[in-house]
């Protein structure tokens, strides 16, 4: 039989259980033969580690390089912890606490466990579950699942428990506050609704302990003991300390010694109560609202369970009764509760894997049996959404696909009007998010998706079935068809980018009217069949642009620039003009000297009101090319967008440089050039110029 076990990786403490020969979910205590594990890395100079109560105690004897309280930066990509000149994401140091929690307890069970269900918080996003995910494997784990801490909380509770009940789990840890709504029936436990806030915990109460010694130290003797970091570490565990004997006594004292000078301070168990207000408020702000999102109030549960060491101070205790008019409920330990539900998860995943089975007279175990039966149905707490333009074009908006409380797994289907090009990457890029609000600041960017392989179709526009899933760990999962060709497209996930700040910014050109200029180079080389084709392929431009709307302005360069007709609605007018696009024309000489983005970017000048669009069609290479690409760079730096068609003995590189992007620089050859000219229009005129996504409805 193959060993599991059920981690409770929290932010202070973590715990360890698995099921026993008999069945019973059973905790696993680590080498120091303690349940609990202090989530905390020491680091010594050679880059070994020291986990939990042993790093925990140096921390307190003055040392530095100790990691704790990370788990609240999982996910957070800019967070390092530096030790000996080192560098640790949240993540790696996950990765360190739960390898010494594997270790330990393959001492404890006398061999390999390599498969373990982890618990995360219930409102942790895609980033975050994904990492635990991630340092579980780095610990050398199989991750047969992730489940959210109070569901495993309400697992152990509810397991042993036949008769329907609705209840809250008021889960307050170290560093993380969750609670829950769910059902409990003979068959199901039902998750209704979930929230929390993954940055209140005990830790919060403990703060304001420190403040409130602090600030009597500093009353006493005019000195702040906090600007030394060994006190300050050593007033953060006694604090800690200080709070757990406040649970039990009405009153504690706690010594502070700091250059010399000593301070004692008694405080009540009232006075504490009333520093922490704020804190506890905050939970019962958020208890309200996730009941009011279960359509449910107070008088419709039957109790609420205690989950978390912090649930051990009587305030929580007592605004529980206060509200619920119940005692709270009992019969799982606050400590245990989380790491055993996960354990019996993990035996529900090996069962159904076949690589655990209760045998012989163990089998009757009625604890463990009850557990497989139990079909258990979570949520997510975040809504699932992507980045889309908002209908009037104004501004880039979350649209939301999922909605938060759903029972995961959960897939939602949703359709992209998309515009494709010819002889080109039609990606389509994706952004999701996780988050309520239609504004983008208020959610979390948590991937950009690119769907590669896209058909372009004839018409230029096409239809991507995007199917928009939470697997049952709540991680996102995406996949996509395109719907003419019922074709299933790859997928890539890429990191967001730094630069997000377009987001906030209007989406570029949309809703705004274009102004293009067609500028086509007139240099000798272009006379004959050159001029004919590239008259042709203007016309077919001008064909495919909705002039009622949009305006073209028409061009010729050779040394010089001529306007052949200045910015028109005017389809014939525009036509007309490019009929008498001639090598010989008046003034415009035969040669390359001149540089058609400077004398655009006059005209563009006095267009305010419109998207500029510069079209160059040429043949050759340019006497003076830095003029046109410091040109260039200014367009880039007012908006006006470049796009660049070459032919003949154009250099594809210096159309590059010209061109606002990489896209929309363009070789191609006579025999094309009608057709490129024409998904060019097809592209300007549908996206606006820009690369705003748009929902097909
Ligand atoms: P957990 O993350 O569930 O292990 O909870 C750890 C938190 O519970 C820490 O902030 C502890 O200080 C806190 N805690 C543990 N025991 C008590 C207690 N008796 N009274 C108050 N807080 C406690």
């Amino acid at each position: 039989m193959e060993r599991f076990i059920g981690i409770d990786l929290g932010t202070t403490y973590s715990s360890v259980a698995t099921i026993d020969e008999y069945g019973k979910p059973v905790i696993v205590k680590n080498h120091n033969g303690e349940s609990l594990t202090p989530s905390v890395i020491y680091f010594d100079e050679f880059g070994n580690t020291i986990v939990g109560s042993e790093a925990k105690e140096l921390l307190q004897s003055g040392e530095e390089n100790v990691a704790m309280f990370f788990k609240r930066f999982m996910g957070d990509d800019v967070f390092r912890f530096y030790a000996h000149d080192r560098e640790y994401t949240a993540k790696e140091l996950s990765a360190i606490l739960l390898r010494k929690l594997k270790e330990d307890a393959e001492e404890a069970l006398g061999g390999e466990v390599r498969n373990v269900v982890i618990t995360v918080p219930a409102y942790f996003n895609d980033l975050q579950r994904s990492e635990t995910v991630s340092a579980g494997v780095e610990a050398g784990f199989n991750v047969l699942r992730i489940i959210n801490e109070p569901t495993a909380a309400a697992i152990t509770y509810g397991i042993s428990r036949s008769n329907n009940q609705r209840l809250l789990v008021y889960d307050l840890g170290g560093g993380t506050f969750d609670v829950t709504v769910l059902q409990i029936t003979p068959d199901t436990i039902k998750v209704l609704a979930t929230g929390g806030d993954h940055e209140l915990g005990g830790k919060d109460w403990d703060d304001m302990l420190i403040n409130c010694i602090v600030d009597q130290f500093r009353t006493e003797y005019g000195a702040d003991p906090t600007e030394s970091v060994e006190v300050y570490n050593d007033l953060a565990y006694d604090c800690e300390k200080l709070k757990k004997q406040l649970s039990s006594k009405e009153s504690a004292t706690i010594s502070v010694r700091y250059n010399g000078m000593r301070g004692r301070y008694t405080i009540t168990r009232e006075k504490f109560e009333e520093l922490t207000e704020a804190q506890l408020r905050s939970t019962k702000t958020m208890t309200e609202h996730v009941l009011e999102e279960a359509g449910l109030t107070w008088a419709d549960l039957d109790g609420a369970l205690l989950v978390g060491g912090s649930t051990r101070m009587p305030m929580v205790e007592n605004w529980v009764r206060q509200m619920s008019g119940k005692e709270p409920l009992r019969g799982v330990n606050v400590d245990e509760a989380v790491s055993l539900g996960a354990a019996i998860q993990a035996g529900v995943e090996m069962q159904k894997r076949g690589s655990f089975r209760l045998g012989g007279s163990t089998s009757s175990n009625q604890q463990f049996r009850l557990v497989g039966s139990k079909k258990i149905v979570d949520v997510m707490s975040h809504s699932l959404g992507a980045v889309a333009v908002s209908e009037d074009g104004e501004k880039y908006v979350n649209s939301i696909i999922i909605q938060k409380n759903k029972p995961i797994p959960v897939t939602e289907r949703k359709d992209f009007l998309h515009h494709t090009k010819k002889r080109q990457d039609n990606d389509l890029e994706v952004y999701l998010t996780q988050g309520e609000s239609t504004e983008i600041r208020d959610c979390i960017v948590v991937g950009k998706y690119i769907f590669h392989g896209i058909d372009h179709i004839s018409n230029g526009e096409t239809i991507i079935n995007i199917e928009y899933s939470y697997d049952e760990n709540g991680l996102i999962v995406v996949n996509g068809t395109q719907q003419e060709s019922h074709k299933m497209l790859q997928i890539e996930k890429v990191p967001i980018g730094d630069d997000m700040g377009w987001l906030y910014e209007k989406p570029r050109g949309k809703g705004l009217p274009l102004s293009i200029i067609i500028a086509v180079d007139l240099s000798g080389s272009m006379s004959g069949k050159p001029m004919k084709k590239a008259q042709d392929a203007a016309i077919e431009f001008i064909k495919q642009i909705d002039m009622t709307v949009h305006r073209i302005g028409i061009m010729g360069f050779a040394n010089k620039s001529k306007m052949f007709c200045s910015s028109t609605n005017n389809q014939i007018e525009a036509q007309k003009a490019v009929s008498r696009l001639d090598c010989n024309a008046d003034g415009v000489g035969y040669g390359n000297s001149n540089n058609p983005l400077s004398d655009s970017i006059d005209i563009f000048a006095s267009q305010p009101d419109t998207k500029n669009i510069l079209i160059i069609l040429t043949d050759g290479v340019w006497s003076h090319p830095k003029d046109a690409i410091k040109s260039s760079d200014y367009c880039r730096q007012v908006g006006y967008e470049v796009v660049a068609i070459g032919f003949g003995s154009a250099d594809k590189k210096f159309l590059e440089r010209i061109s606002t992007n990489s896209e929309n620089a363009l070789m191609t050859n006579l025999d094309n050039l009608v057709d490129s000219f024409g998904s060019i229009a097809q592209e300007i005129s549908q996206s606006g110029g820009a690369s705003g996504l748009k929902w097909n409805k």
